[in-house]
């Protein structure tokens, strides 16, 4: 099944519902940035809830997400937009833990709970919004549901998994839903989804399943109506062109300093680990591009 996204509302409108599949993403994820269960877990994860919170945005408008809480995967940074395009990395994706005291992937222990998540949306305006809140439990489900609640003021639900082939490393399911309460509902229709919350299976199992991400939402929810589906995808913005131009930015002297130095340049990618290399007469090609633009 493809990795898709929808936005869906329930309750007379009162509810809005996102709901993803990705992981078809977090399969590429896994496999370009050579990480490791632990790591690929909490970027996943993390991915998945930037994915919905991109489908919260319009047009050209765009959002990053950081968790840098201080445990040895470092920080894990996602960028996701309007249109299903995500990328994101992490400092340390070789870093592995054992499993935690229920048998799951230690997350919390991977991610470490001394710090922050932070939100930057780059909505077309002179200031991006910035939202941040301390991390309270580093598993992240937990983690954005807070944010929801102390940054947005939206009461939320989040949900966020991955899960892999037993013996196998491979993504066998990943993906998340977000519901949020809008004012207006009843006492009586809060506990009906708390209940059902309370007693709904992990989300990879019922993807694993074949549940569709409607059918997901309406486990809790009841009726939902769909009004978008989108593909989402793993989108790097780099180009080798993005590249030269962050190279000629450093100046002719440090230019020069690289071909004394090394006789070439290699620049890597941090989203997507994609790497690229100058050799010492291209590097000269962009000295001349920096002399032409200084003389003319
Ligand atoms: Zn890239």
């Amino acid at each position: 099944m493809k990795d898709q996204l929808i936005r869906a509302t329930a309750l007379n409108g009162q509810v809005r519902a996102f709901a993803a599949r990705t992981t078809g993403i977090v399969e590429e994820l896994k496999a370009r940035h050579q990480a490791s269960p632990t790591a690929v877990a909490a970027l996943g994860r993390t991915l998945t809830a930037a994915a919905m919170m991109g489908a919260m945005l319009k047009g050209e408008e765009k959002l990053t997400v950081q968790i840098k809480g201080g445990g040895p995967i470092g920080q894990i940074v996602v960028d996701a937009n309007a249109k299903g395009e995500v990328r994101g990395y992490v400092d340390e994706p070789g870093v592995d833990l054992p499993p935690n005291a229920v048998g799951k992937f230690d997350v919390a222990g991977a991610v470490g709970t001394n710090g922050f998540l932070n939100i930057v949306k780059d909505l077309g305006l002179k200031e991006p919004y910035r939202g941040s809140v301390p991390l309270i439990s580093g598993e992240l489900a937990e983690d954005f549901t807070y944010y929801f609640a102390k940054s947005e003021q939206t009461p939320s639900a989040v949900s966020l998994g991955v899960l892999f082939e037993k013996g196998n490393y491979v993504v066998k399911a990943a993906g998340g839903f977000i519901i949020q309460l809008m004012p207006g509902l009843t006492d009586e229709e809060i506990d009906e989804i708390e209940k059902r919350l309370g007693s709904l299976p992990p989300i990879t199992t019922m993807l694993d399943d074949g549940l569709e991400l409607d059918e997901i939402l309406a486990n809790v929810l009841g009726m939902v109506r769909v009004h978008e589906t989108m593909d989402l995808h793993f989108q790097c913005k780099c180009s080798r062109e993005r590249v030269e131009q962050t190279l000629i930015s450093l100046g002719k002297e440090e230019l020069t300093a690289l071909i004394e130095e090394d006789q070439k340049a290699e620049v890597n990618c941090h989203f997507c680990n994609e790497s690229y290399s100058f050799e010492g007469h291209e590097l000269e090609e962009l000295i001349q591009q920096i002399e032409k633009k200084q003389n003319g």
